[in-house]
This record gives C-alpha cells, structure tokens and sequence, in this order.
C-alpha cells in the first residue's frame, strides 16, 4: 500500500509539473507574440437603439498564432494576466485601438466611439492615466471618444485605488463601463462610489430574454435601476430579433451581438459603419 502511494504522489507530482511547464511555454511563446506583433484587434460594432446607427465599436484583442492559427482572448488573457504580461499587451491594444479610431475619424467616419476591455491588474497601474493622455495626444484623438469597460469584479478588489483612477480618467473626459454586469458580486450598493455612465448587461441575462426566467427578470429590473442612476445601459450578445424587441421595449439604450456583426477585422467594420450609417 505504501509503495502504491507513493506511485501515486509521483503520478500527481508529474503532472503538476507538466502543467507548470505547459504555463511556461505559453508564457514564453505570448513573449515572443508580442516582440513579433502577433496580436490583432477585432472590433464589434455597438448599435445606438433609438437610432439604430452605430455609435461606437468594442476593441477585442486575438492572437494570430503562427501555427494555431486565430485564437480568442478566452486562451491567453488569464495567463497574461497570471504572468503579468497583460501590462504591455494592454499597453498594445491601449495603442492600436487609439490608432485605429484616428484611422476611422481619417477616412470620415464620426461619432464612433471606442470601448476598449481594461484589466484588473492595469487598473492597479498608478501610470494608467498618465500613459492614456499620452496615447490621446500622440493620435490627436479627444477622451470623449474612449470609453474604457472595467469588470464589476476588477472594480471591488481594490476599491480606494480603482475609485482614485477612475475618476483621473473620469475626469479626462473617458465615459466607464461596467462589463459583464449581473454575474460578479454586484451590488449596486458599491457602484455610486465609482463615476460610471454605462452598465454591460452580461450575455447570460440577455440570452434569457423571452423565457420566464429570473435572469429575464434581472434584465429588466438592471435597465430600471440602471436608468434611476442616471447609467447608460448597453446589452451584449444580442441574437435573434425578439431579444432586440424586448430590450427597446425596456428602454435598453444601445445593443451589441451577433444579430448586428461579430467582432470583424477594421476594414470590414468600416464597411459596416458605412452602410449602417449612410
Ligand atoms: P467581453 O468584454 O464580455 O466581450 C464580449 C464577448 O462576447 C466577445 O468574446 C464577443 O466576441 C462575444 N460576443 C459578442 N456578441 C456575441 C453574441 O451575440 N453571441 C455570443 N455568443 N457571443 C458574443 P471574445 O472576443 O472571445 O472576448 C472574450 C473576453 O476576453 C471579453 O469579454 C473580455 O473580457 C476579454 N478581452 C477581449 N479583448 C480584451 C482586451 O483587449 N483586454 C482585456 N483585458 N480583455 C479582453
Ligand atoms: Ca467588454
Ligand atoms: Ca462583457
Ligand atoms: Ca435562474
């Protein structure tokens, strides 16, 4: 019995140590990704709901992978957060996503504002502000263009520096959103302490719509408490055109989802705003 377990606390240790490995070579091949300029930024269009036009697009990062070939954000961005790596590649998309909006406003598109996904871990970076003002001033771009979306639970963890740099870039001019709002401890009790104007509604309640549900219930009552604060509402992953229906019924302020467009390269979204636009 001794020697079976010991076997087994091998076995267990090996593969521990496989998996630290597998870690290390990741982290080792996201290096070389962004020494080698293998990140890409995808932009989602976001619908205005009264209008039906596009009033800005959300910036998602993916990684051509030279071998692997095009990999979501779900395969890399807990390890580059893990590894600390997620301060330069925020720092790349912070770049490409500024570039790319003067690039829109260049060839005549505006009033499209662009909503870029920021970590827990560059929330925590005092040097945010300063280097945002940098990146706005090297493309002439104004903060009122920006709109930075920030995960409940990246806004609890530290709540004392979260709310001193949010407001800094409150203060610039850059509108904050809640992403993925409904799925982390959310309470609304906390969010007046943060100078938020716009609330995510998560997909999972979204998806809900039409059932008779509690996520169809929370939908509802989110956009209401929403709005009695004086927040925006944008709701993600909208599908089919009965979820449309429902949010304009409920006053849903803007919608974003695969019944408009998937995250597209930018000169498909240019096509996109274009039309959509006209
Ligand atoms: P998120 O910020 O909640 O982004 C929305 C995700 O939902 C995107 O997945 C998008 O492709 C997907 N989506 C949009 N509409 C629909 C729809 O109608 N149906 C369905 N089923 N899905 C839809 P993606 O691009 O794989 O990104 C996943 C997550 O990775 C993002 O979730 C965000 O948390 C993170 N992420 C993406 N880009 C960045 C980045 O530049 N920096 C950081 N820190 N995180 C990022
Ligand atoms: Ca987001
Ligand atoms: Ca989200
Ligand atoms: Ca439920």
């Amino acid at each position: 019995a001794k020697m079976v377990g010991r076997n087994n606390f091998q076995f267990f240790d090996q593969k521990m140590n496989d998996a630290a490995v597998d870690r290390l070579k990741i982290e080792h091949s996201l290096r070389q990704a962004l020494a080698n300029g293998e990140f890409r930024l995808h932009y989602q269009p976001v619908i205005d709901m009264p209008t039906g036009k596009v009033c800005g697009v959300e910036a998602l990062v993916r990684w051509q992978h030279p071998e692997k070939g095009l990999l979501a954000p779900g395969r890399f961005i807990g390890i580059a957060e893990e590894t600390g790596l997620i301060q330069p590649l925020g720092e790349w998309v912070l770049w490409a996503a500024c570039r790319q909006l003067a690039e829109f406003k260049a060839a005549g598109l505006s009033g499209v504002r662009m909503a870029i996904n920021i970590s827990a871990i560059q929330m925590r970076n005092g040097n945010l502000p300063l280097l945002v003002r940098g990146i706005i001033e090297a493309y002439g771009l104004r903060a009122e263009e920006l709109m930075f979306e920030i995960t409940e639970t990246v806004a609890m963890e530290q709540p004392t520096e979260t709310v001193r740099i949010l407001d800094l870039l409150h203060d610039m001019g850059i509108s904050i959103a809640i992403d993925d709002f409904g799925t982390g401890y959310s309470s609304l009790s906390y969010l007046h302490m943060f100078p938020i104007s716009h609330l995510k509604l998560d997909r999972a309640f979204v998806k809900e719509i039409g059932e008779d549900t509690d996520e169809a219930v929370i939908c509802d009552a989110t956009i209401g408490l929403a709005h009695s604060l004086g927040h925006k509402v944008v709701a993600e992953g909208v599908e089919t055109t009965a979820q449309l229906e429902y949010l304009r019924r409920l006053g849903c302020d803007m919608v974003q989802g695969f019944l408009f467009s998937q995250p597209v390269p930018a000169e498909q979204v240019i096509d996109f705003i274009r039309s959509r636009n006209a």
